[in-house]
């Protein structure tokens, strides 16, 4: 493994937590989605196997957290097959860098997020104009410089499989991020979104803090191209599933996942695209 990795300059604690950050919820039996923060992680796997991986990679400073999610579900020691991004957004990356150091696993991620994660390009600047309330404001002190993993990603298989999540296929669900992925398993229409669509109004800090779940597009400050992003959000839609578990709030299902779904889709302008900001038009 190549040591050298590194987390854009501009990484740094984010002082914004909810009332979830610190607990898991087993949506399905070999599905873990857990809150760190504001942010939500994946344990992919079956409990009683020792194969697993993890989607994306927290908030900055929580891989300790993560280990020890992770070893109380699959035990002491264990460790995933790879670690799967869904962007790299710095809230989804973490604690990417110690987790990789800490168990020596690849990284999985789009090509056309690739420049992001081996330090190539920046992310554009969040932006604390965009319609949106106290999260929004707050969004300059968010990180947006590339992660540099070097030779520790690599890309996703380019016939949708997912390494070491069978039955998974990723999507490609550009938008809210170039390389943006979401993860569909048929046998049981479970998705993982990450931030293709969320749960909770990611732009308002009471609303993150107490979670209340309501569908909304991809949160705005770091959204960038909303035609994709809602284009994205049909090929979502399109797959019915029964399950989501968002990068963001807290995951849905069965009716109120199909109804918020439709209601996205058919709202997407007025509900998820903001009336004014800087990637507007
Ligand atoms: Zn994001
Ligand atoms: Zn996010």
């Amino acid at each position: 493994m190549n040591q050298n990795m590194e987390y854009g300059h501009d990484y740094r604690f984010i002082p914004a937590t909810s009332l979830k950050s610190g607990s898991g919820i087993e949506v399905l039996p070999d599905l873990l989605c857990y809150t760190v923060q504001i942010v939500n992680f994946c344990l992919v796997g079956d409990p009683n196997k020792e194969d697993f991986v993890v989607v994306d990679a927290g908030m900055p400073g929580s891989a300790n957290e993560i280990i020890s999610v992770a070893e109380e579900r699959f035990g002491v020691n264990s460790r995933p097959k790879a670690i799967i991004l869904t962007h790299g957004h710095f809230d989804h990356v973490g604690a990417l860098i110690e987790l990789v150091k800490h168990w020596r696993v690849p990284v999985y991620a789009h090509q056309l997020e690739l420049p992001y994660l081996t330090g190539q390009k920046s992310y554009p600047e969040p932006d604390p104009t965009v319609e949106g309330g106290m999260v929004a404001k707050m969004s300059p002190m968010f990180p947006n410089e590339a992660i540099n993993l070097g030779k520790n990603v690599q890309i996703l298989p380019s016939d949708g499989t997912v390494p070491h999540m069978a039955g998974f296929k990723w999507i490609h669900t550009p938008g809210h991020a170039p390389g943006h992925i979401s993860l569909f398993r048929e046998k049981d229409r479970s998705l993982i979104a990450g931030d293709a669509f969320v749960t909770v109004k990611q732009e308002y800090l009471y609303k993150v803090f107490t979670q209340e779940q309501e569908i909304s597009g991809p949160p705005r400050y770091l959204t960038t191209d909303w035609m994709a992003a809602k284009a994205s959000v049909i090929k979502l839609a399109e797959l019915q599933p029964a399950v989501a578990i968002t990068g963001h709030g807290v995951p849905m299902s069965g009716e109120l996942l199909t109804t918020s779904l439709e209601k996205l889709v058919n709202e997407f302008d007025q509900r998820a695209v903001p009336n004014y900001g800087k990637y507007v038009n």
